[in-house]
């Protein structure tokens, strides 16, 4: 599976009736704790926890993008679409580092 629309749409599917019920803010918090176990399993460079905390924190984050009701291809498509950094329109990017 490539295709972000795709995957919101599947994660929808599958969660949407569990995440209104547990409402925004809660899974949000669910959105920062796997960040917290994404960053745990990066420490450790444990390679299969890590490709499982990534899928996650993606979940996640379009889990709460289904409770904002926002397309998270459409968003990511008009920042990045152009293929330019959208603060200094280089590619690749030119920013001071930060
Ligand atoms: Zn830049």
């Amino acid at each position: 599976m490539a295709d972000l629309g795709e995957f919101q749409a599947r994660i929808r599917e599958l969660y949407l009736e569990r995440d209104r019920r547990r409402g925004l803010f809660r899974t949000f918090s669910w959105l920062v704790e796997e960040v917290g176990e994404l960053s745990r399993a990066l420490r450790r460079g444990d390679r299969g926890n890590l490709e499982r905390e990534f899928a996650d924190v993606i979940a996640w984050t379009v889990s709460v993008a289904n409770l904002a009701e926002i397309d998270v291809a459409a968003c990511v498509d008009a920042l990045y679409g152009p293929g330019v950094c959208p603060r200094c329109r280089h590619s690749p990017c030119s920013c001071p580092p930060r």
